[in-house]
């Protein structure tokens, strides 16, 4: 069996994502591998090339759904398949979501004019019944659309696409090995949908360059011809494929020995995850390294491996800890659970009764036997168990040097990449001065975006507002209005009594008209320079984006943050709906040194054109704190102006929280608004109501 693209056992090095996918192969229910890693490195043709070495698929012949003719889904919309319905045997599929896909391409979309007036229930599958039984792969999936990733989440969870539309819904089983590749430089990953993916591996162009020639040399020879290329591979391949087919034939057999379990719990503990869900995936990913290399039980080695993939993402760490689990710790964690293995102390272990899958949704073959560890709740049993264990083997003192302490993440106000600054001192963050409500401030026009409480919207959320004929496909019914319109036809179209059915037309159809508020994106773009950094000063300057901050959080906004300072513009917080977060790295913000205004604005620009692309609906507010001074490089304002008409060319709105101090205000902020055609704000003006004594203080300050 070959594939039609670039042979899986021909990529070049990648041993960590190679391994992630295989075991992956090997085992389903791992439930996936999120990629990290630059552009460049073949992450994606290694992923697009798995398919091909994956086990073959039964499925009943013409189901949509991909059915297993073993057990059909009793709700298959192609179905109800009887026993002994036609089946065939075809390769796995991999099946790309791409980023910017609409809804209805990723669960189906369903006929509701069809259904109204038909009767019928016309539904056209999406990628997720594709990809059922199969891999659902999605390239730059950090930039996912919002919208799309709760819907992946949903069907992730419940293993099934549930569509539904004015009261007419269709569900099918959709489960699916999600494998995502991302570059972290464009923004981050929901922690919902990082949680997600079983394992994650880093992805790094190879540096040796024998190895990078190997890549070149290889890449060339496809290129020249790609089937002598695929021909030349092919025993490899095959090779590869019945390897991974016998894996997992035997992955039912292995056993997890109640000491490779406590390891399990012992590593997990020590790196300090949350949940349970990081003790599953690890046991899961041992036992199926166990398989693949032909073990019958799980030694410390499949742990080691399993853990070096499952934790990276799971480990509670501050936001500048180096990625990725120490060998170091991994090793003690490995053996204090092994020197803890005495004779038995807490609890029966052995036998309990076994046929609960912990984890759910699983696709194949985890075996029961060796996963429950004690008693008939086994997800709640083993939760306290490993809190014991905890406990007691990785005592305190092992864990917290390492940063892995639960603190709130402030007071850790290293290493933001950008201390060095030419001329920069650097000074002690300043702790934010009070919060105070903030006045909304909003976008002009309406907007589509996920409904929210900022600016207005024209979105499928709001409040109704009217009635009109269908623009597009009909999603929301006005069911009064559509009875209105069918009623005055009645006799003409033969309802001669009233016991008989309404007779509804195509044409009576009418759509809700809505109007509510959506959620907008809100940059911050924040001054953390020598200008801005008398210390009171910064101090009430942060009290006042906090309050900005937790504003946007009721609004349901998503907040970033750029800053700029030094010698450069840094992304401090990449878009994100998690408050606490921009909070946190607001506390700890350093200041002082030159003034690169322009740099921050660029920055800002770069990040609202990749948010675009992300989510194109989500309109952006950018928020400019400045007392408007530009210094450092050449001509420091004129760039500074230059960046702003860039951005006002883009058509983003913008308020300038003007923060001159002094007696005498020369308007320099002000006329950067102008520039940026937004609107310009003195700090007190943004509270609601009365002024705060915080704010006052900016005033007072200088
Ligand atoms: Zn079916």
């Amino acid at each position: 069996m070959t594939g039609s693209g670039f042979p899986f056992s021909a990529v070049v090095g990648m041993d960590d994502l190679r391994l992630a996918l295989v075991l992956n192969a090997v085992s389903p229910a791992i439930g996936g591998v999120l990629v990290q890693g630059e552009k460049g490195t073949a992450k994606s043709t290694m992923v697009r090339a798995l398919a091909a070495v994956l086990p073959q698929v039964r499925a009943v012949t013409g189901c949509r759904f991909n059915c297993d003719p073993a057990a059909p889904d009793p709700e298959c919309p192609d179905g109800p398949h009887g026993t002994r319905a036609p089946e065939l045997t075809r390769p796995s599929r991999l099946v790309e979501l791409p980023v910017g896909a609409t809804e209805d391409r990723l669960v189906g979309a369903l006929d509701i004019e069809r259904a109204l007036t038909e009767g019928v229930k016309a539904y056209e599958p999406g990628l997720l019944a594709a990809a059922h039984r199969g891999v659902l792969y999605v390239d730059e999936v950090n930039l996912l659309h919002d919208h799309l990733v709760d819907l992946l989440l949903d069907a992730a969870a419940l293993g099934t696409c549930y569509v539904e539309r004015e009261g007419v819904s269709v569900r099918h089983a959709a489960r699916f090995l999600l494998v995502g590749t991302m570059n972290p430089e464009e923004g981050e990953l929901r922690p919902q949908l990082l949680d997600r993916f079983g394992l994650t591996v880093e992805a790094a162009a190879p540096r040796q360059p024998g190895t990078r020639a190997e890549v070149v040399r290889r890449r060339l020879a496809y290129d020249d011809n790609p089937a002598a290329f695929r021909a030349a591979w092919s025993d490899e391949e095959a090779g590869l494929a019945r390897r991974i087919a016998a894996a997992r034939a035997r992955l039912p057999g292995v056993v997890l020995p109640d000491a490779a379990l406590r390891q399990v719990a012992s590593v997990c503990a020590a790196f300090g995850v949350d949940g349970l869900r990081a003790d599953l995936v690890t046991a899961r990913a041992a036992m199926a390294h166990a398989a693949w290399e032909e073990r019958p039980e799980v030694t410390a080695e499949d742990i080691r491996v399993a853990a070096r993939l499952a934790l990276p993402h799971r480990r509670r760490r501050q936001p500048f800890d180096a990625p990725g689990v120490p060998d170091d710790e991994l090793d003690r964690a490995l053996e204090e659970a092994m020197d803890d293995d005495g004779p038995d102390d807490d609890g029966p272990d052995d036998d309990g009764p076994d046929d609960d899958d912990p984890g759910g949704g699983g696709t194949s073959g985890t075996n029961p036997k060796s996963m429950s560890p004690n008693g008939p709740e086994p997800t709640a049993n083993g939760s306290a168990d490993s809190q014991q264990q905890a406990g007691r083997d990785a005592s305190a003192d092992h864990r917290d040097p390492k940063n892995h302490g639960d603190g709130a993440g402030n007071g850790n106000g290293n290493g933001n990449g950008d201390g060095d600054g030419n001329g920069g001192r650097e000074l002690p963050a300043a702790p934010p001065g009070s919060v105070f409500r903030v006045k909304r401030l909003d976008l002009p026009g309406a907007g589509l975006g996920a409904p929210g409480r900022r600016s207005r919207s024209r979105s499928g959320d709001g409040r109704v507002t009217g009635a009109r004929p269908p623009q597009g496909r009909l999603t929301r019914l006005h069911l009064a209005a559509t009875i209105a319109a069918a009623a005055p036809h009645q006799l003409a179209r033969g309802r001669t009594t009233p016991s008989a059915p309404l007779v509804v037309r195509r044409g009576d159809l009418r759509e809700a008209r809505l109007e509510g508020r959506e959620s907008n994106l809100v940059l911050f773009v924040v001054d953390a320079s020598g200008s801005m950094a008398a210390r009171s000063r910064m101090g009430a300057v942060k009290g006042a984006i906090l309050s900005l901050l937790i504003d946007a959080y009721q609004r349901r906004d998503k907040v970033g943050m750029v800053t700029f300072r030094g010698s450069g513009a840094q992304l401090l917080l990449p878009p994100t709906s998690s408050v606490e977060a921009a909070a946190a790295r607001l506390a700890a913000l350093p200041t002082g040194g030159r003034t690169p205004l322009a740099a921050g604005l660029l920055r800002a620009r770069e990040v609202l054109r990749t948010e675009r692309l992300r989510d194109p609906r989500r309109r952006p507010l950018l928020v400019l704190v400045t007392d408007g001074r530009a210094t450092g490089g050449q001509e420091p304002l004129a760039s500074a102006h230059r960046a702003a008409t860039l951005l006002a060319a883009d058509r983003v709105a913008s308020v300038v929280v003007d923060c001159e101090t002094g007696l005498v205000r020369i308007g320099l902020a002000a006329a950067l608004a102008a520039t940026l055609r937004g609107a310009v704000l003195e700090p007190g003006e943004l509270a609601a109501g009365p002024l705060a004594d915080s704010v006052r203080m900016i005033r007072k300050a200088a």
